[in-house]
């Protein structure tokens, strides 16, 4: 018993050095660096654009290093007078997808992104470092931020705020910011009832099942002047808040939102670690992109709920689709490369997955057959490609989800093994 005293001392002891910790480093507020993101299929350049300040930080104030491993690119903040490691945070982003579109190969284009770190006391560095094609970090991009500069722009649009889930600190828990997009001024009751919606499917699968004390979610009210989105394959052009899309690379079911630091502006006026936007749309589509942002149609005629899980496992636990084809985009991953998605591998470093996971005597590669419907194994196809790459389970919720309504075992441990993360 005296023991377990001892424990328990020991590990509140140890969060509140953190905290104190965090507080001499960083204020409770969060400091948004924009910049532009440029260039073609083979070269990327990125061009600083403001520092905006934002009232909150919903964020780890413990576990401020990020460990995972996954996304395209990695943010550093170090500090500026001994370079020590303060902050990390790895992220996917729409330009990095672009790339690989045959759009990419005849023009170039510029994105507007954002990265936000807890808002610091001391001049810092930022860094963003840049998977190369053998899946190892570049630096790319640096900024030197003194926190006390007067061009830090404070400008604020308040926007109504309301609690859908709550558990706690934002400190501690996972927190979900919903975001109306395509909602007309006299349909905000509509977007509350959306969001009641996406909470509810939510918390109907499993691992999010059983974890749903370790989740807030809040909604902003953000209304746009006409309902709906843009459908160029259809002709139709919406004026809309976030200027969503679909057709997005020319892939008519990818409705996606190019501006990141406009969703970047609404988002802020709540604590959050993980944006998702409802789209006022009945059609089919959305997307999602690790640690970025989701989108989705917010009333789809009978698979909203699975939309969402689906494009939430690419947002927060950075799953890779395990289906094949469904896009344009090519060279994506590459035999000599493990790709950092935990439910995908080209077997090239296999032991990085699920190997410890697979049943002794599995055959690699898993021949797909009825009888292991169920069986983890490791299936080709996956990553949109029919040949090298490969999947956990013959079919998942990351794969297709019109028939089947679980994630495989290897989705499942990620997701769970990032609430984990974040409520550490
Ligand atoms: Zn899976």
């Amino acid at each position: 018993m005296l023991k377990y005293f001892l424990w328990i001392f020991f590990v509140v002891g140890a969060v509140q050095h953190s905290m104190a910790q965090f507080s001499k480093i960083f204020e409770s507020k969060s400091l948004r660096l924009d910049y532009y993101h440029c260039g073609n299929a083979d070269s990327e350049t990125f061009y600083f654009g403001q520092l905006k300040q934002e009232p909150f930080w919903g964020g780890s104030k413990s576990h401020l290093v990020d460990t995972n491993g996954y996304g395209s690119y990695q943010m550093e903040v170090r500090s500026a007078e001994n370079n020590v490691l303060l902050y990390s945070h790895g992220f996917s982003t729409l330009f990095s997808e672009w790339q690989s579109s045959p759009e990419a190969k005849s023009t170039g284009r510029c994105f507007p992104e954002s990265v936000v770190m807890p808002f610091p006391r001391q001049k810092v560095m930022v860094s963003i470092s840049s998977r190369n094609k053998k899946g190892e970090f570049e630096k790319k991009f640096e900024y030197l931020i003194d926190p006390t500069s007067k061009f830090i722009n404070k400008e604020r649009e308040n926007l109504e705020v309301f609690d859908l889930v709550h558990s706690g600190d934002p400190a501690d828990k996972v927190d979900i910011v919903l975001l109306s997009e395509g909602y007309t001024e006299n349909q905000q009751e509509l977007f509350k009832t959306d969001c009641q919606k996406f909470a509810a499917s939510f918390f109907t699968y499993a691992p999010y099942s059983q974890n749903k004390d370790k989740f807030n979610i809040r909604g902003v009210w953000a209304p746009s002047k006409q309902a709906g989105a843009d459908i160029p394959g259809d002709s139709i052009w919406t004026q809309t808040r976030l200027k969503s899309s679909y057709y997005t690379f020319d892939s008519e079911r990818y409705l996606m939102v190019t501006d990141y630091q406009g969703v970047c502006d609404v988002a802020g006026n709540a604590p959050y670690d993980y944006i998702y936007i409802l789209a006022n749309t009945e059609k089919y589509g959305g997307g999602a992109i690790y640690n970025f942002y989701g989108i989705s149609a917010a009333h789809h005629k009978n698979e909203t709920g699975k939309i969402f899980l689906h494009e939430f496992g690419h947002l927060f636990a950075g799953l890779g689709d395990e289906y094949v084809g469904g896009t344009d985009l090519s060279d994506l991953y590459f035999p000599t490369v493990e790709p950092w998605e935990p439910n995908l591998t080209t077997l090239f470093a296999f032991e990085k997955k699920w190997k410890n996971m697979l049943p002794e005597g599995t055959p690699i590669p898993t021949p797909v057959s009825p009888e292991n419907s169920k069986k983890l194994g490791v299936y080709e196809g996956g990553g949109y490609v029919s040949k090298g790459v490969y999947r956990p389970w013959i079919n998942c919720m990351m794969n297709n989800m019109h028939t089947i309504d679980v994630f495989c075992p290897v989705c499942s441990k990620a997701i769970q093994d990032m609430i984990d993360f974040n409520c550490k």
